[in-house]
């Protein structure tokens, strides 16, 4: 993906100055994308919102223009103009349309967000492919293979899309991704790794499972708890700490601040303490539901409460010692091994066989080192109170 970086280090690195001392106006004029078939891949620096060493990013140089564009023509990954409207989809769901606009941007004045948000997608489709064996990117499943990303002004937001650009629900396409904006508390969400990783997971899971917000409140948790795991586990480190990157008040020695917080699951200082350890605390929250809605923030609705149940299992799993690869692999090829015969109705025990058969499709069941790893793997899921049931 970064092949030819060094060769073209210079001209790059050029053309990333030329661009910050340049003035506004420059930026305002329209440009024309001249196709994909002009573009040759490239490679420049950014940035990062909590700086450091400016890494490398895959973006394409225009021939014609002499312009650098955000696209990455191997993986498809386009950074899009980031207008966006508010309106409510499915039932109970917010979403942000995208603009109609599908041009990648060019480079312009939030270079550094926009270059950090594509590294980070780039980074994370790599960890897919190489890491987890992935091979299906056409998310859309048709003739627009393309991953669409963009930026939009709402701090502290991530979604992935299922609609298309005037705004309407297109059956098997999700390919758009959404990071909000830099605001008081939070860095854009396009710079956390996790968060990235969290709402790309989406993508896969309605891929593979056909899951999508709304479906029964028990499989809502098990979409956002497979999106926190793998978002999780697509870090070098994880620290299990939904988006605890994304906050302003964390240091990398303190990070209180977090969506969810998968190793302590009552621990985070954000939102609300309140999220289930595990799953006999869960049921009892669940029935509460309406009284939860009507009492509480979106963000304490039942399924990202629900949620952690699962997500501090798969902590508990990397805990005992399963190392993070292997765990990222059985999660994700546990999305194979669902039984149940409608996946949009899967409970916390479907999830639980799933992983489990995963576990021994992968350690295989031969040696006594085997069984002890995938006895590790139940174990957590007894810890959190997921069982075998039917
Ligand atoms: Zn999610």
């Amino acid at each position: 993906m970064r092949k030819g970086l060094t060769r073209l280090a210079a001209s790059a690195m050029s053309v990333c100055l030329l661009a910050s001392a340049a003035p506004a106006a420059i930026f305002a004029q329209a440009l024309a994308y001249p196709g994909d078939a002009a573009m040759k891949s490239e490679g420049c620096q950014y940035t990062p919102a909590r700086g450091g060493s400016r890494p490398w990013v895959s973006i394409s140089w225009d021939k014609v223009n002499q312009k650098i564009w955000m696209v990455d023509k191997s993986t498809k990954i386009r950074v899009i103009k980031g207008d966006w409207t508010s309106y409510r989809g499915m039932p109970g769901t917010e979403y942000a349309r995208p603009s109609s606009d599908k041009t990648p941007l060019n480079q312009q004045p939030n270079w550094d967000k926009n270059a950090e948000m594509m590294h980070n997608v780039e980074k994370v489709y790599s960890f897919y492919k190489n890491t987890l064996g992935h091979s299906n990117f056409n998310f859309a499943g048709g003739s627009d293979q393309n991953i669409y990303v963009y930026s939009f002004p709402n701090p502290g937001d991530a979604r992935a899309h299922v609609i298309d650009d005037i705004g309407s629900q297109q059956p098997n396409k999700l390919n758009w991704l959404a990071f909000g904006d830099a605001g008081t508390y939070t860095y854009s969400m396009g710079s956390d790794l996790g968060a990235v990783g969290h709402e790309f997971t989406h993508l896969v899971s309605y891929q593979k499972l056909g899951w999508l917000p709304g479906m029964n409140t028990e499989t809502d948790a098990l979409m956002e708890a497979y999106s926190d795991i793998l978002g999780e586990l697509c870090e070098t480190n994880p620290d299990w700490k939904v988006a605890g990157d994304a906050f302003k008040g964390n240091t990398a020695t303190n990070k209180q601040y977090s969506y969810r917080d998968l190793a302590n699951p009552g621990a985070t200082n954000d939102p609300l303490h309140g999220y289930s350890p595990n799953y006999d605390n869960y049921y009892s929250f669940k029935y509460n539901k309406a009284w939860l809605e009507n009492n509480h923030p979106y963000t304490v609705a039942p399924c990202y409460s629900g949620c952690t149940v699962v997500g501090h299992a798969a902590y508990l799993m990397y805990n005992s010692g399963i190392p993070k690869n292997d765990l990222a692999k059985i999660w994700y090829n546990s999305m194979n091994c669902y039984t149940v015969s409608d996946t949009k109705n899967a409970t916390f025990s479907d999830c639980r066989k799933a992983v489990v058969q995963a576990a021994k499709y992968y350690y295989g069941t031969w040696t006594q080192e085997a069984r002890n790893k995938v006895q590790k793997i139940e174990n957590a899921f007894n810890e959190v109170c997921i069982y075998n049931w039917n």
